[in-house]
């Protein structure tokens, strides 16, 4: 057991080696965000539940990566950690009640605690307080400047909650993170974090970025000052590099992150001034032991130095006001012209930052909170086939249940065999999934590097799931099928179908019935539900004689429905419901429909070659034929209702000819227009052809406009409609 852990935490690290190595090294992420965060947290918690097998060069045990050997290494004074990531606010409100656990107990401002309540320092690191009506409040603002960019869109001053201790909540740039030192004033030193106790020496590089001041604006500059921020890039310089990238056939960078660190490690300054990175600074660390308050007063200090500061920041007393921050900037960040990936809340007392300090990794008194990902990483545990109505069969991927867009996802449709060897999907798989349209979960990708050893491709059947009969698949076509007329899965769907609102509408018979229903060998093809009884029903399990009356008049009823909805629900290939109301209207009685031949289908004005085919090849199967007989017996409307002869509505000059409206009319609304052409015995279409007879053009018309006058199709305005309608 101990064994197997062991080597499920090596392959851990490995996989973690390797995507950190490409990420932080060469810039060029092999493995997405959201992946790696996830494979991260496997392997801390299996490190949490064996802490015996921890070992230093855990990927748990340090921030980033050794510098890479271009550059100087320098040693940061002090280290440049990572931050500690909340994926939701559950996780957030236990990061503060762990630091709530080990702080020292709170004093209350009243009692020289100060206003963050901090209780006077015991291990003397912290400087005792001033109270902040001696002016010494840890919330303490610069005086205000006239950079007026910068400023802040909340008052600090006000306060609530957590007995006293605030916040400060910050965006969370996508950039790199810089250590900027400053000798008597001056720009000295700048340095990539590196793996947190060492970055590289990239002040030359960093004297590119116009944000950074080479000079700190103070009249008396302490010995040393250290700042640290985040270098980043625009989202439109970020498109611009990458376009220039793609032009000159180099690899493209993943994301604004990556393009800033690598911008940062060009050798040749001159490329990193073309790039125009920015700067936001957020630490601010003095030596004169002066040290300011508050993360506040900090930014506030930062921003009369002469750095930029990111205005988007707010103190917060409390979980719910940090909650109120953190959702307005998840739906306002689509506004910023750079990228953010969360934001990062901050304890505000530096002197409570002191007590808390720091783990190995991450300062105990600040987290990042990260956005959810629109698109998440989980396992392909199986692959399953499932057999529609039409015979197709899809593979759907089986998946560890995840979270995603607000709903667990656990399966996601393969569409067909084509898609399958696009994927090269093997069970086992890490593959990322999405929500097409926000709705149904696809499978993106497949992430090979992260395929466990042994893995199986996924080869489609070459028989039937549900019927073991071998499937075809046609030249050309992607899809597989079970062509075996009885095969159950097929007539389960096609009674489905049959059954379903925009076709005969049945209520009450759904999935699990029609399973129960053709188990039980009660039903064979859509005309035996004619012949269902209550005493039949009854013999299925767990049918009360309610239902089963319920259902049997529910079916009775359903012979009133109109023939356009009984053959759009005989499911033949392509028929939709549009289809089938078109086929209706032209050819008024099944019989007509059926002895048709393809080309006079065709000759419907919308169908095409394709469905023809489909229809006339569907009336010449024999079984299907007697289907037909059979409804007509049962009593199902298989002829359009004959119209009324004598409504006057009519008009001759719409008879059989087809209309397309575009833009706003003066008078009529687009449904009275309709209704109007309709009732006159015209079609309406919505889009224009060599068919269409008359385009009836209102205000704003677009395209469609445009395109009638190219086809020569004739015009009409609201007037003229109405003229030819009044004859
Ligand atoms: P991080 O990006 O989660 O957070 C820490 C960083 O946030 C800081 O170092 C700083 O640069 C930045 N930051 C931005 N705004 C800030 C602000 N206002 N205050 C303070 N810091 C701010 O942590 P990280 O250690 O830089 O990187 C870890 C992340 O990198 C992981 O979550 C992972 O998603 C990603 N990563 C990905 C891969 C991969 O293969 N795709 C590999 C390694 C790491």
């Amino acid at each position: 057991m101990v064994a197997e852990i062991q080597q499920q935490i090596q392959q851990l690290r490995q996989q973690l080696q390797a995507a950190s190595y490409a990420y932080y090294v060469l810039d060029a992420p092999i493995i997405p965000d959201e992946v790696y965060d996830r494979l991260y947290r496997q392997l801390q918690e299996l490190e949490s539940d064996y802490p015996e097998l921890i070992t230093a060069e855990s990927p748990t045990q340090r921030v980033g990566e050794k510098p890479a050997t271009q550059f100087f290494s320098v040693k940061h004074n002090i280290p440049l950690y990572s931050l500690e990531n909340a994926f939701n606010f559950e996780e957030f409100a236990k990061w503060q009640e762990r630091w709530q656990r080990i702080a020292p107990p709170l004093t209350p401002p009243w009692q020289g605690g100060g206003q963050d309540g901090i209780a006077p320092a015991q291990d003397g690191i912290a400087p005792p307080l001033t109270p902040p009506w001696q002016g010494g409040g840890q919330d303490e603002i610069a005086p205000s400047l006239s950079n007026e960019k910068n400023k802040a869109i909340t008052p600090p001053l006000t306060k609530g909650g957590l007995g006293g201790v605030s916040y400060v909540c910050e965006l969370k740039i996508d950039g790199s993170a810089l250590a900027l030192t400053y000798e008597n004033g001056v720009l000295v030193r700048g340095a990539t974090r590196g793996d947190g106790i060492a970055g590289e020496e990239i002040t030359q590089n960093v004297k590119t970025i116009r944000s950074i001041p080479l000079k700190l604006n103070l009249d008396n500059p302490p010995p040393v000052v250290e700042v640290r921020g985040e270098a980043f890039l625009s989202l439109a310089v970020f498109a611009e590099i990458n376009r220039e990238r793609e032009k000159a056939g180099e690899q493209l960078f993943a994301n604004p992150r990556n393009a800033a660190a690598g911008t940062l490690r060009q050798l040749d300054s001159k490329v990193v001034d073309q790039r125009r990175l920015d700067f936001f600074a957020y630490t601010l660390h003095l030596d004169d032991g002066n040290e300011q308050k508050s993360q506040w007063e900090s930014l506030e200090l930062l921003r009369s130095m002469g750095f930029k500061v990111n205005p988007n920041r707010k103190i917060c007393y409390s979980l719910d006001e940090v909650r109120e921050y953190y959702e307005y900037w998840d739906t306002e960040r689509r506004n910023l012209p750079y990228m953010t990936d969360g934001v990062v809340v901050k304890i505000n007392s530096v002197g409570l930052q002191r007590q808390l300090g720091f783990t190995q990794r991450f300062p105990r008194w600040a987290i990042a909170l990260k956005y959810p990902a629109a698109e998440v990483p989980t396992i392909v545990e199986a692959i399953t086939v499932q057999v529609g109505r039409t015979g197709a069969l899809t593979p759907v991927a089986e998946l560890k249940p995840v979270q995603l867009a607000g709903t667990t996802v656990s399966r996601a449709s393969l569409h067909n065999s084509d898609r399958l060897s696009e994927l090269n999907l093997h069970i086992g798989d890490t593959v990322i999934v999405r929500k097409a349209g926000e709705i149904i979960p696809e499978v993106v990708r497949v992430l090979p590097e992260l395929r466990p050893q042994n893995a199986q491709l996924f080869q489609m059947p070459s028989c039937c799931p549900e019927c073991t009969q071998p499937v075809v698949r046609e030249k050309g076509e992607a899809v597989t099928r079970c062509i075996n007329t009885s095969c159950p899965a097929i007539l389960r769907g096609s009674l489905i179908h049959f059954c379903s609102r925009d076709a005969l509408d049945i209520n009450g018979v759904g999935e699990k019935l029609v399973q129960q229903m053709v188990d039980s060998n009660l039903v064979h093809s859509a005309a035996d539900l004619y012949d269902l009884t209550v005493e039949r029903l009854m013999g299925l399990e767990r049918m009360g004689n309610k239902l089963a009356e319920k259902l049997v008049s529910a079916i009775a009823k359903s012979k009133n429905q109109a023939y356009s909805r009984v053959l759009y629900g005989l499911g033949i290939r392509h028929v939709g419901s549009v289809n089938a109301q078109l086929l209706t209207e032209r050819f008024t009685t099944v019989e007509e429909l059926a002895a048709v031949s393809a080309a006079a289908i065709e000759g419907v004005y919308g169908i095409g070659p394709e469905i023809a085919q489909s229809v006339y090849q569907w009336f010449r199967v024999p079984a299907n034929q007697s289907l037909i007989a059979r409804l007509k017996t049962a009593g199902l409307q298989l002829q359009s209702e004959v119209k009324s002869q004598n409504s006057g509505d009519q008009n001759l000059q719409f008879v059989g000819k087809t209309f397309v409206l575009t833009g706003t009319l003066p008078t009529l609304k687009r449904d009275e227009a309709k209704d109007l052409i309709q009732k006159a015995g015209g079609k309406v279409s919505s889009s224009v052809s060599a068919k269409t007879d008359y385009v009836v053009v209102g205000e704003d018309a677009g395209s469609k406009l445009e395109k009638a006058q190219s086809l020569g199709i004739e015009l009409l305005s609201e007037a003229e409609l109405l003229e030819l309608w009044a004859g």
